[in-house]
């Protein structure tokens, strides 16, 4: 009675194994650490581009445009920066430091408008568009 107790426990235990086993595989995940992240990155930038078109609109005065401008790009760091933490550095992780190279544009400015950032941005807060990749 005790033995087959134990051999039913043995089973169970077996089965849950086997049975949990693919579950630990790395799957990709159906939803990025990030992508609440990014969404709200993305709602940052439109809202950069919304706050833009205003102020040429002539909606905004300039105190409140650069106001605004500079909260969003606040945020916008704030966002980045958790991004940032939750992404794995796939450039570091191959060992090899990230030297400067003379020739790559500045990452943090922009090559259509020339806006500086504190920060590599994947699109100018400025203009709205795309910014030199940091590191490809
Ligand atoms: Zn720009």
């Amino acid at each position: 009675m005790l033995l087959a107790g134990a051999l039913l426990l043995l089973i169970a235990v077996l089965y849950f194994v086997f049975w949990l086993g693919p579950k630990d595989l790395p799957e990709p995940e159906p939803e990025s650490p990030t992508a609440h992240l990014e969404e709200r990155k993305a709602r940052i930038y439109e809202g950069l581009r919304d706050l833009q078109f205003e102020f040429r609109l002539g909606k905004l005065s300039d105190e409140d445009y650069q106001r605004t401008k500079l909260g969003l790009q606040a945020e916008l760091a704030g966002v980045m920066d958790q991004i940032d933490k939750l992404t794995p550095k796939q450039t570091q992780a191959k060992g090899e430091p990230a030297k400067p190279e003379p020739a790559k544009p500045d990452p943090n400015q922009c090559p259509h408008c020339n806006a500086t950032f504190p920060q590599p941005l994947k699109f100018c807060g400025e203009c709205g568009k795309p910014m030199p990749e940091a590191a490809s």
